[in-house]
């Protein structure tokens, strides 16, 4: 028998499953509790009776995720982590300190289908989905194991998260609960590579969050090389997407531009890029490219990246250049992994 993933419930359906068991349904905020605050094992819930506690193992399981590695940024303190899901798999999570406060970049999904030429994560393929309560775990695990209270929470680790759409929203909706994370809406960024059906039902929720779009390309022909996505959602049936978004939940959009030399950095592209943002209330991410050992492309010098952002500003956009952290571990944006970066290979 399959058991149910508990940790990935809402009140109501834990009342729901309780009632099915002949058990009463006000124990469901408790077990809810309980489980909001990070418990692995049924046993901990020492305010439930032991037959419940033996009828919920019987029929349910408490996602977790173990470290099955940990590497710590010698340079600014980043800690990436290897972690081992219940049935083996692996994914990597990112843990960062930043002025304003501790952040988490969650995988969403065990791979990725979406085959971005440039991107680490994609490279073996989709294995599987994950679940709410493993996307809630990672951040209960690297709160716990770093002591402190995390307070940011970006999905821009491996996966797409609109191609987890249910799971996704799952996790938001139970990341907020105040005896849990307690990590409001506003506080997370949801990054996608332009899976406009997705932004399409994303917009009917709602959400204070801030979707980030991995643009990275101001022309379809400089997209379509680098993001197989293009070819089902282009750049105008992306940007109308976005705009649509933008008047529903009236959130600035950040637009996500990996540099890459020789590729997309060019004044033109930056002049282009400018004129197709025009009316949408935007935030542009300039992301020098991040090194995957599989690939060959750079990012642009210094100088480069400095002019493009400039070029940005004095048409009147708001653009900044993202600070890259843990580059001595591997746990920048598009290069973690199924296995674990820096001599994960013999994890098999
Ligand atoms: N799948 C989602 C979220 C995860 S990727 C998405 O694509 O948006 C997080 C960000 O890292 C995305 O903007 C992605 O395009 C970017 N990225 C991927 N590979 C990169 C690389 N080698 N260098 C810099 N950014 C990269
Ligand atoms: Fe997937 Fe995002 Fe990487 Fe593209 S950039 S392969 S969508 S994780």
């Amino acid at each position: 028998m399959n058991k149910t993933d508990i940790k990935s419930m809402t009140i109501a359906e834990i009342e729901e499953l309780l009632s099915s068991m002949g058990e009463p349904r006000f124990r469901a905020v408790q077990i809810f509790d309980w489980l909001q605050s990070g418990v692995e094992s049924f046993d901990e819930m020492t305010n439930i009776s032991k037959k419940l506690r033996e009828s919920l193992k019987e029929t349910c399981y408490i996602a977790t995720v173990k470290i099955a590695r940990r590497f710590e940024s010698k340079i600014d303190g980043t800690v990436k982590y290897l972690f081992e899901l219940c049935d083996g798999e692996y994914i990597e999570s990112v843990f960062m300190k930043y002025e304003h406060g501790y952040t988490v970049c969650i995988s969403t999904q065990v791979g990725c289908r979406m085959g971005c030429s440039f991107c680490a994560s994609g490279l073996l393929g989709l294995s599987r989905n994950l679940t709410a309560s493993e996307m809630l775990s990672q951040i209960m695990v690297a709160s716990r194991d770093n002591g402190v209270r995390i307070s940011n929470v970006v999905m821009m680790g491996m996966g797409e998260p609109l191609d987890n759409f249910e799971n996704s929203i799952r996790f938001l909706q139970l990341v907020s609960y105040e005896k849990g994370l307690s990590i409001g809406l506003r506080h997370i960024s949801l990054s996608t590579s332009g899976v406009v059906s997705g932004i399409e039902k994303l917009k009917e929720y709602n959400l204070p969050i801030t979707l980030s779009i991995s643009l990275h390309a101001p022309n379809d022909k400089i997209r379509d090389s680098m993001m197989k996505v293009n070819k089902k959602w282009n750049i105008d049936a992306l940007l109308k997407a976005c705009r649509e978004y933008q008047k529903v939940t009236t959130r600035r959009i950040s637009f996500e531009y990996a540099l890459i030399e020789g590729v997309n950095d060019s004044e033109q592209c930056a002049d282009e890029l400018a004129k197709r943002l025009k009316g949408i209330m935007c935030h542009i991410n300039l992301i020098p490219a991040n090194p995957v050992k599989e690939n060959t492309f750079r990012k642009p010098d210094k100088n480069k990246i400095l002019k493009f952002q400039k070029l940005l500003i004095s048409k009147g956009l708001n653009a900044t250049v993202r600070r890259t952290l843990g580059a001595d571990i591997e746990a920048s944006c598009g290069q973690l992994r199924r296995k674990g970066g820096i001599d994960g290979a013999d994890l098999q």
